[in-house]
């Protein structure tokens, strides 16, 4: 964890962004990146990863785009959330040292390291959020969008990722999946009640976000592609919101 957080301070170094310190969960530092001197007319971005101790590549794959796009974090408006919880990275558990689905925990004050989250993002708005993550049972990539009526960008942004890893045939959890894409535009509401919690992306497109990206790769591919697959969706990111 150390490492991971050496590597992002020489980001933020180079970049210019601003590194905060929000919370200290199970003897870890939470972290959370932003560039609070750009222009406010630029499209802003929030990505995070990490929330889910045992999804690395997610983790990995933010931090190696980040550190080739110095330039464009430089520029971008932007909220880096590198890992949200590093306890769980550094012992492989999805939950935190608590036992705590942190996904689940987006709604009224939050809990663990998503209580000082909630209270940074209040505020603020981004035109798009991205949430990096990986599935143990999923056979290729696929994204959930949560998008304003005819903000849609899922499917161009798979587009760019397939070469890497291709897309999750068939439906997720019961869910229709067009070419693993999944699409929530009514009843998002509802969706916390279904699952038990309000998870950081219908969090973030309920208050914060225009449109919120759910991204998943497929855990049994191998780790090298899985952190390219992070990295070339992020890349699809960085060029929709440059033009
Ligand atoms: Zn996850």
């Amino acid at each position: 964890m150390d490492a991971v957080l050496r590597r992002w301070k020489a980001v933020a170094r180079s970049a210019k962004l601003e590194m905060e310190v929000i919370a200290e969960e199970g003897g870890y530092p939470v972290a959370v990146l932003a560039n609070e001197g750009a222009p406010a007319d630029r499209p802003a971005l929030y990505v995070s990863a990490g929330i889910h101790g045992d999804e690395p590549a997610a983790v990995s794959g933010l931090l190696e785009w980040a550190e080739r796009r110095v330039a464009f974090l430089k520029a971008a408006r932007v909220v880096i959330v590198p890992c949200l919880n590093p306890w769980g990275l550094v012992h492989n558990s999805r939950v935190d040292h608590a036992g705590r689905d942190l996904n689940r925990m987006f709604e009224g004050a939050g809990g663990g390291a998503v209580r000082p989250l909630l209270r940074y993002l209040d505020g603020r708005e981004f035109s798009m959020a991205v949430s990096l993550h990986e599935d143990f049972d999923a056979a290729g990539v696929y994204v959930y969008e949560l998008a304003r009526r005819g903000d849609y960008h899922g499917e161009e942004l798979l587009a760019a990722v397939e070469k890497e890893i291709p897309r999750h045939p068939g439906s997720v959890e019961g869910r229709r999946a067009e070419n693993g894409v999944l699409r929530r535009t009514r009843g998002i509401e509802h969706i916390a009640e279904q699952i038990d919690g309000t998870p950081e992306s219908i969090h973030l497109f309920l208050h914060h976000a225009r449109t919120a990206m759910t991204f998943e790769t497929p855990s049994e591919f191998s780790l090298y592609r899985r952190v390219r697959a992070h990295e070339a969706f992020l890349e699809g990111v960085r060029k929709m919101m440059s033009r």
